[in-house]
């Protein structure tokens, strides 16, 4: 890619700002904001999570850590309550450790350069360079998805997205794009015209006024860009919760290890790589050693489902009642009207709801 600036390159950007100034009507809560702290959580929030959804989770998060303090001296449980539902948790344990972070070691002052706030832990080049260029006015351009497909479809690029390659070709053009003089409002642009014009379905070509030098669009071949190399590999799995009731309690255990959901609440988990039926799961072994085998079922589900980048996760709940049997050592009993105060997994979460649990076994 010449790093020399051509007309095209002109055309692009000129006709990407009159869109902005003319067309661009998009609203969300962030927009213009000039608080790198505010910045930084709606990005985060936005990260593999539509905006309409994340616009409730914003505002919510803002109203309960109005600022980086507040967010550092709130429990590890005040946070991951707010962010339940969300998914990818690992976005909520980096957000509170670089809050702790900022707070101890910067004075609570969130940094001002871009190689400062990359260095900041659970922020990458996309979230630094949105930072930077929105609260600091630096000379950053974002590059992600989104960017990536308007770039690919409009210069005709073949690089695929998900190779290095890819990625330092379209981070170099994003570059060159970008007005220098008003970056915030390019990347803002650019974002905007990505998730509402250029989209990854039927994009609005009809109406684009960058149609007229659009590579893919005059070819006809707007559904073959962006390129990418791997196909990603969906891993099914099969969770089959006991909700195990005894008097007023049910038995929970926090999620501890390096998968998803950690530090999470869940039930008594039956982890499989393949559809059991209720049968198998009752008498696994799994089962027997930690429930023992007296017990009597109250309640069988239905399947519930969610979708993750990389995974499918399918559960059935199942609940049960038993009398005698001691708390196995990773679980304990908690009251079923002390389960709302506990964050889950938003698979759960929609059980819970969907299925109120008595408070006590007559
Ligand atoms: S003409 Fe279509 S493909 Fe080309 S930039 Fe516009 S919306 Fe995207």
């Amino acid at each position: 890619m010449s790093q020399k600036i051509s007309k095209k390159h002109l055309f692009f950007t000129e006709k990407l700002l009159e869109w902005n100034r003319l067309y661009n009507n998009r609203k969300m809560p962030w927009k213009f904001e000039k608080d790198p702290y505010k910045i930084w959580i709606s990005e985060i929030i936005l990260q593999q999570t539509r905006v309409e959804q994340g616009t409730m989770y914003y505002n919510n998060f803002i109203k309960m850590f109005p600022n980086i303090i507040k967010l550092a001296s709130a429990s590890d449980a005040e946070v991951y309550k707010v962010w339940e539902g969300l998914g990818y948790y690992s976005r909520c344990r980096n957000l509170i450790a670089t809050a702790k972070f900022i707070a101890n070691e910067m004075r609570g002052v969130f940094p001002k350069s871009y190689d400062e706030i990359l260095s900041l832990k659970g922020i990458g080049p996309y979230t630094a360079a949105a930072i930077s260029s929105f609260a600091f006015n630096l000379p950053y351009a974002v590059v992600d998805g989104n960017v990536m497909r308007v770039l690919s479809r409009f210069f005709g690029i073949s690089t695929s997205i998900d190779s290095n390659e890819g990625k330092k070709t379209f981070n170099e053009l994003a570059n060159l794009l970008l007005d220098k003089k008003q970056p915030a409002i390019y990347n803002q642009a650019i974002m905007d015209f990505g998730a509402t014009v250029c989209k990854p379905q039927l994009p609005l070509c009809n109406q684009c006024n960058l149609a007229s030098n659009c590579f893919s669009y005059k070819k006809n071949k707007v559904n073959e860009y962006p390129v990418k190399e791997k196909k990603l590999i969906k891993k099914e799995r099969w969770f089959y919760y006991f909700i195990v009731r005894q008097k007023d309690s049910v038995w929970i255990r926090r999620r501890e290890k390096k998968d998803i959901w950690q530090n999470l609440y869940e039930f008594v988990l039956l982890e499989k790589l393949t559809k059991l039926n209720v049968n198998e799961i009752i008498k696994s072994d799994e089962i027997q050693q930690t429930i023992g085998k007296s017990f009597t079922i109250k309640n069988i589900g239905e399947y519930y489902r969610q979708q993750l980048t990389h995974q499918t996760i399918h559960a059935l709940f199942i609940e049960i009642e038993i009398k005698k049997t001691p708390i196995p050592e990773e679980y304990f009993a908690v009251k079923t009207a002390e389960l709302e105060k506990l964050s889950f997994p938003k698979i759960i979460k929609d059980y819970i709801q969907k299925n109120t649990l008595p408070p006590s076994i007559k």
